[in-house]
């Protein structure tokens, strides 16, 4: 049986690529899924590998789902390794906490996050010193955490090479909010795809090109990276106060040193991680967000 990867889900079919056919131009073939899958409540997701069959027509079936290495859920996508976290210096001005945020959820899923600025075109153009001050901080705490921070302008054509050679051969999915630039850099990385590139009509829906589906895009250098409807709901409703923790990189080590296990970090005595948001070593940006996210996450919703 043929194996595959799904680089495209709508409206019930499943577009399959075979194995070594990408590069032969080979279209994917529409599959529908095995009943089998609906009786076990298990949907199909574009980045799962699969086993076909082909039914004649440029049709087939999804027989059989590779187990998963990473799953999203809004966006639903499977066995993705990198995030790409677009977020823009200016327009929207970046915001370091809807990064936090990005950057737990990106955490749980166990996704590699790649902080990528982009619209370094419109800093400089700005020059404007205390905004460029605030940029380098930001990019500095997050190197100083351990996260890649890759700076970009896709109008100047900065950066893109080192953003193409990061993702190439690997599965990458770019998250980011409407209008920081994710479609330019697309079109950057991949010549002749021309995604619509403007925040006001992707949110009036008119756009020639308006996502409304997952989609792997083929990167020139191999591997692929997923064009989104963008990420929605980062309201915490998977994640337990008990491992938000562990989605903040640099309270690693420290955490474990707490005096209590299962400590939280902000009530407790001899706390590690808050000793350390105290003196600096734990960024006060850093801590304040966690304490805002357990909040968020104590304060949401039950479900039962
Ligand atoms: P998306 O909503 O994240 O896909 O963002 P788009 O790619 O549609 O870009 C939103 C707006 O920002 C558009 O008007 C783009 O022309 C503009 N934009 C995107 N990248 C850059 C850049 O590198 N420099 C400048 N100056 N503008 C950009
Ligand atoms: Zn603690």
């Amino acid at each position: 049986m043929p194996k595959g990867l799904i680089v495209k889900a709508l409206s019930g079919f499943y577009y399959v690529l075979e194995d070594g056919q990408e590069a032969a131009g080979e279209q994917p073939v529409q599959c529908r899924a095995r009943g089998i899958f609906k009786k076990k409540g298990i949907t199909p997701l574009v980045g799962d590998r699969v086993s076909f069959e082909r039914t004649g027509n440029g049709e087939g079936t999804v027989d059989e789902i590779a187990p998963r290495t990473t799953e999203l859920i809004r966006p639903p996508i499977a066995n993705m390794e990198l995030a790409l976290l677009a977020f823009s210096v200016v327009e929207p001005d970046l915001n370091v906490q809807l990064l936090d945020k990005f950057l737990v959820h990106i955490e749980h899923a166990g996704l590699t996050p790649v902080i990528c600025l982009t619209k370094r075109d419109l800093l400089k153009e700005a020059d404007d010193d205390v905004l460029a001050a605030e940029v380098e901080q930001a990019a500095a705490l997050y190197r100083s955490i351990g996260y890649e921070v890759l700076i970009t302008s896709s109008k100047w054509r900065e950066g893109i090479e080192q953003v193409a050679a990061r993702i190439a051969g690997g599965l990458t999915v770019i998250a980011g909010q409407s209008g920081v630039g994710k479609s330019s850099l697309l079109n950057a990385l991949i010549p002749g795809l021309e995604l619509e590139t403007n925040a006001i009509s992707h949110k009036l829906g008119r756009g020639k090109h308006t996502t409304r589906h997952v989609e792997l895009l083929p990167l020139p250098a191999g591997g692929w990276v997923a064009d989104t409807p963008g990420f929605s709901q980062l309201d915490f409703a998977e994640i337990e106060a008990e491992s938000l923790g562990a989605c903040f990189r640099e309270f690693g080590e420290l955490a474990e040193r707490c005096k209590f296990r299962g400590c939280l970090h902000v009530h407790e005595p001899d706390c590690r991680v808050r000793e350390a948001a105290g003196t600096g070593d734990i960024a006060e940006s850093r801590y304040e967000h966690y304490v805002q996210f357990l909040q968020m996450i104590r304060e949401r919703p039950r479900r039962y």
